[in-house]
């Protein structure tokens, strides 16, 4: 998720509360596994879920959340476990996930990405961190003029840590969500942190997205044969997540390119005002509704606007 449109989606967030009934509710922290914690990001202050995983000497965390969600997941650590956070990892560049990254070096810690998050930033940065700073006063309260990149990249070989009994794997399988999706996987415990390539829930971005290309990434992901998906937002789960996330994708393409096909124009599929998507006459299969919400309509947009342009939504600046 992109923090602009987290705030768009405000007023709806009573709704979509109704359905936080399985696997935790937002600002909860629940073990996942012997060393492993799920906290579930409140998507009312922008934040992002994270994983806080136990090794030997030290913790690692998934995401580094914006700064006062990263406030909040210290002070959950620090209840856990007394040990020093050593390693957090970005799972992508948006600032619900990396903007709290100089919270987490001013502790000590080293932060972790792929160099698909450093790319990201220098093409859309400072443009985007100013904007939040005017939105947010935790962002603000930084003083910084820019996003701070993670300082540890990995490219195509993937990135490990371990500490002879732990194993933790970062993985880059291909642009999805933004060109520097990194997934964090425990093989021992079969726990895959996803990022925004999978959430649980409507809330997809994807304006920085290759929507074409974003179910074979989750095809990949679904290759490690996880247990239990802890999604860059909404509640954690089994497959099924894996299994519902890439199904709505690919029902949102078609439906889209089925539309274009017949000669319908982006005007005939999504209604504006003042500038914003605001309803779409799409509709996708039932199958999908958990992912279907008051984002759909920027969704459609996306979509025929990459179809249309045969380039990545995410490239295409509009
Ligand atoms: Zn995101």
């Amino acid at each position: 998720m992109l923090a602009k449109r987290t705030i768009i989606a405000v007023p709806f967030l009573g709704l979509l509360a109704t359905t936080y009934f399985l696997n935790g509710a937002p600002d909860e922290t629940k073990q996942i596994a012997d060393g492993v914690w799920f906290r579930e990001g409140d998507l009312k202050k922008g934040h992002c879920n994270n994983t806080i995983i136990e090794m030997k000497d030290y913790l690692i965390i998934i995401d580094a959340n914006f700064p006062s969600g990263a406030e909040l997941v210290i002070a959950e650590a620090r209840k856990i476990s007394k040990k020093p956070i050593k390693y957090v990892f970005d799972t992508h560049h948006h600032g619900d996930h990396a903007y709290g990254n100089p919270i987490w070096t001013k502790l000590g810690a080293t932060t972790i990405g792929h160099i698909g998050v450093v790319n990201e930033m220098k093409d859309r940065e400072p443009k985007r961190w100013l904007a939040a700073a005017m939105e947010r006063p935790d962002v603000a309260k930084l003083n910084l003029k820019t996003a701070e990149p993670p300082q540890i990249t990995f490219d195509k070989k993937p990135y490990e840590i371990t500490d002879g009994k732990r194993k933790v794997e970062f993985h880059h399988l291909g642009w999805a969500h933004t060109k520097g999706d990194g997934f964090a996987w425990l093989p021992a415990e079969k726990i895959l942190c996803t990022g925004d390539a999978v959430v649980n829930g409507a809330y997809n971005y994807t304006a920085d997205g290759n929507i074409g290309n974003w179910p074979k990434v989750i095809e990949a992901a679904q290759k490690f044969n996880p247990t239990t998906i802890l999604p860059g937002h909404g509640p954690y789960g089994g497959p099924e997540i894996l299994v519902g996330q890439r199904a709505f994708l690919m029902e949102l393409r078609k439906a889209v390119e089925t539309a274009q096909k017949s000669g319908k124009k982006v005007e005939d599929l999504v209604t504006t005002k003042n500038g914003k998507s605001t309803a779409t006459s799409i509709t996708l299969p039932a199958s999908v509704k958990n992912w279907a919400g008051d984002g759909l309509a920027d969704q459609v947009r996306d979509t025929y606007e990459e179809l249309k342009a045969k380039k990545p939504r995410g490239d295409l600046k509009l």
